[in-house]
Order: C-alpha cells, then sequence, then structure tokens
C-alpha cells in the first residue's frame, strides 16, 4: 500500500530487533551494524536455506569453512595486492576524492588507461586537462594507491611481525583447497565448492544502512567447468539458479532484473559477468553477480605457490585446469532485501498496520503463543503447547500486554502464525490460529496444531 522508504526499513529494525547500529552507546561507528534477535535468526534461516538448495541437496556441490587470513601470497597471486589498488586522487578546491582512472577513462577511452602507473595516470590527469567531477576545477593532487584490503600484523612486535590481510573475499579459500577437496572428496568436473563467510572491504563510499558495509557475509560458490564444455550454457543455468533461489526465499520477481556488465566494469578476473539487480528504495542495485573467471585463479595459484593444480580427466586421462563460474551471493545484502521486499503496511479498523511478510521458511519465529490473559490455567495450556512445538519450530511466548498489542509486535516481527489459548481452550482443546496475511482465524483443536503449521 505505501511506498517503502529506507527509513521506515531502518527505524523497525532497531524497534524490533532485527539490526542496532553498531557501537550504538559510542554514538555508532562507521558504516557498522550489529544484527539483533530476530536479525541473527532470519540471516540464519537465509544461510540455512542457501546452504538446504546448494550443498545439501545437490550431489556436485559441497561446502567448505577457510581462514579468514591467509598466507599473504594468496593475493599477490589473486591479484587483490596490486591491481585492487585504485589511483585515488583529491581535488584541492572541493576535496571530492576521485578514482584517477575513471576519470580519465571517461575522457580517453580504456585502452588509454589500462594498465598505467600512479605517475603516468597524475601525468594523464594534468596533461588532458581534466576537470574535477564536482566543481569544475583543475586542480588535483597527485593519485595515490589505495587498497581496498584491510591490512594487519601477525606476530608480537608490530615492527617484525608479518603484514596479513582480512580476506576481500571468500573465494580464494576455495580455489586454495582445490586439490585438497577434489582429492579427498573423489569430486569429477563439472563440480562445485561453496563457502559462507565474512569477508572486508575498506570501501570509500559504504552506505545505505547494510547495503553497503565494510564488513559483509558472502555465499560464494566456484563452479569448476572443463573449458571444452559448453560454458555459455552453464553460465546461463547459474544466471537463471541464482534468480530461482531469491524468488524461492520469497523475493518477488518484478522487483528482479539481469544486468549484463560492460566492458570497463568488469573485474580484472573476468570476461563475462551478469548481475541480478534489485529494485531497492534508493533505485536498482546489486544484489549479486554471476562471473566466468576463467581459469584466472588457479593459474596465478600454480605460478606463485608453484605447485600443480591440474585436474586429471579419468575417462581421457587429459590433464587441464578447469573453468570456474562463480555465482556471489551476499548474505548481509540478502538479509536486507528479504526485509525490503517484505515490508508492507495495510488498514486494520482505520489504523495503519505495519506487517513484514516473510516466507514462513525463513520467518525468524514460525508460530508466537498467547494465553489470552495471565491466568494460571491459560498459561498452563499455553506453556505445554510451546514445550512441544519447540520441538519443530522456531516458537515465542509472550503473555504480557493487550492480545491485540501482541499481534501487532508479532506482525512486525513477520511471524506467519499466532495461537491464542482463551477460556473455551480448557473446555474443548482447541485454540485460535490467526493468519499474519489474511487476519484469517481458525478453530483447531490442540493436538492438530502441528500439521497445520507444516502444510
Ligand atoms: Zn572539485
Amino acid at each position: 500500500m505505501s511506498k517503502v522508504t529506507m527509513d521506515k526499513i531502518v527505524a523497525l529494525c532497531k524497534r524490533r530487533g532485527f539490526v542496532f547500529p553498531g557501537s550504538d552507546i559510542y554514538g555508532g561507528f562507521a558504516s557498522t551494524w550489529d544484527y539483533g534477535p530476530y536479525g541473527i535468526q532470519l540471516k540464519e534461516n537465509i544461510k540455512n536455506f542457501w546452504w538446504k538448495t546448494f550443498i545439501l541437496q545437490r550431489e556436485d556441490i559441497v561446502g567448505i569453512d577457510s581462514s579468514i587470513l591467509m598466507n599473504p601470497k594468496t593475493w599477490e597471486a589473486s591479484g587483490h595486492i596490486g591491481n585492487f589498488a585504485d589511483p585515488l586522487m583529491d581535488c584541492k578546491n572541493c576535496k571530492e576524492r576521485v578514482r584517477g582512472d575513471h576519470i580519465l577513462e571517461k575522457e580517453l577511452g580504456i585502452e588509454a588507461v589500462a594498465g598505467k602507473s600512479l605517475d603516468q595516470i597524475t601525468a594523464l590527469v594534468k596533461e588532458h586537462k581534466i576537470k574535477c567531477p564536482k566543481c569544475g576545477k583543475m586542480d588535483f593532487t597527485e593519485a595515490r594507491a589505495f587498497n581496498m584490503m584491510f591490512k594487519t600484523h601477525q606476530g608480537v612486535i608490530e615492527e617484525t611481525s608479518t603484514a596479513v590481510y582480512l580476506r576481500p573475499e571468500t573465494a580464494q579459500g576455495i580455489f586454495v583447497n582445490f586439490k585438497n577437496i577434489q582429492q579427498s572428496c573423489r569430486k569429477k568436473i563439472p563440480f562445485g565448492v561453496g563457502q559462507v563467510g565474512k569477508s572486508f572491504r575498506n570501501e570509500i563510499t559504504p552506505g545505505n544502512f547494510t547495503f553497503r558495509t565494510r564488513e559483509f557475509e558472502q555465499m560464494e560458490i566456484e563452479y569448476f567447468i572443463d573449458p571444452k564444455s559448453d560454458i555459455k550454457k552453464s553460465f546461463e543455468e547459474w544466471k537463471e539458479l541464482s534468480k530461482k533461489w531469491y524468488m524461492d526465499l520469497g523475493i518477488k520477481e518484478k522487483n528482479l532484473r539481469y544486468r549484463e556488465h560492460d566492458k570497463d566494469e568488469l573485474s580484472h578476473y573476468s570476461t563475462m559477468t551478469f548481475d541480478i539487480e534489485y529494485e531497492y528504495p534508493f533505485g536498482w542495485g546489486e544484489l549479486m553477480g554471476v562471473a566466468y573467471r576463467g581459469c584466472f585463479d588457479l593459474e596465478q595459484h600454480q605460478k606463485f605457490s608453484g605447485k600443480n593444480m591440474e585436474y586429471l580427466d579419468p575417462q581421457t586421462n587429459e590433464k587441464y585446469l578447469p573453468h570456474v563460474i562463480e555465482p556471489a551471493f551476499g548474505l548481509s545484502r540478502a538479509t536486507l532485501t528479504v526485509l525490503i521486499d517484505a515490508y508492507d503496511e495495510d488498514e486494520i479498523g482505520g489504523e495503519t498496520r505495519v506487517v513484514m511478510r516473510f516466507d514462513p521458511k525463513i520467518a525468524p519465529v514460525r508460530v508466537a503463543i498467547f494465553p489470552l490473559m495471565k491466568k494460571p490455567e491459560l498459561s498452563k495450556v499455553a506453556r505445554s503447547i510451546f514445550d512441544k512445538l519447540k520441538e519443530d519450530f522456531v516458537v515465542e511466548y509472550d503473555e504480557s500486554g493487550a492480545i491485540g498489542k501482541r499481534y501487532r509486535r508479532h506482525d512486525e516481527i513477520g511471524t506467519p502464525h499466532c495461537i491464542t489459548v482463551d477460556f473455551d481452550s480448557l473446555e474443548d482443546d482447541s485454540v485460535t490460529i490467526r493468519d499474519r496475511d489474511t487476519l484469517k482465524q481458525d478453530r483447531i483443536k490442540i493436538s492438530e496444531i502441528k500439521e497445520y503449521l507444516t502444510q
């Protein structure tokens, strides 16, 4: 009914315990957010649904959980030390910070900028009198390298310790384990490896709540294929499977679209990338990416580690470096998108109701149980229902406050069903089940609640 805004989402998330500002009592900390009790449960449910869909229900994909801290050589091989360093320049007049390579590309085209050093970029910007995109002046600082990776030190004394990085993607933990996984699990190409975990990027412009943060959770799959197979076909399959997964999560198809990357926005490793975009309150934005990475990563790790990364085809006895299709889902971003997509307002008795229409399989609370009033005889029955249902569902027991207020609270938490135990329940062994979306109230036998909830 009413249009969802980011302000409404941020307010609801704090009010109902989904997401709080990080370090809140200290006034927050730039672009950090903490998941509250309902937020973590929603996120866990999304993660488990992903794991079930892609790891447990597929014979050709297995899981891994690799370290966040990796041998720094990993990042030399992957190109994150080097290519990931952006040449940043500041406008001396208005202090706008720009990517030197980007403002040059706009004027001269991508070929003129590719492979240029920091000094060359500084010189080219001067030579071609490139103007500040914000104020129009031509007065920039020199280009400085800005690496997106968080750097820290391993060892007791900073001066003598080794520089290490927080991983900027989970993918490399999969690539360095390619042989371990393939050999220990006797996997034959094509097969995939999936991983869920935190990654860190020192983004220059984080923002829009949890949409872009410096610390975030990814759900990535590296799918290894024979370079002689139909790569385009596998790529298309992953595009469709990825979109289908978001729709199974309950996200409306009308809010989703594909977008192909232009040549100049492709990552250093990719020749083909598609985003799935979602229409956020602030416009269309990336929900996930599907990238064809070729054999870039395995080849680089083979070169930098000196270890053979080739796959031996047991049928043909042929050795080759597999190619890779990477569907890169984001857990943090999927969670935000679900929150936005589920948000709705309608009217009950002349009052506006805010309701989160989560798909029941990911709702943070599946069912809430209320005794109509705080009376021992009602509580006893309600408690026994709670104890039975908690074996199979996430259940919440709530006996404080007016019944209408309890309903309203669980509408905002997105609880699909509320069960009320009243005085009649003591006579007829039945309860009232209220449906969050239709507001319909059914009277059913206590012994049939589980069956009712599972259909
Ligand atoms: Zn300026």
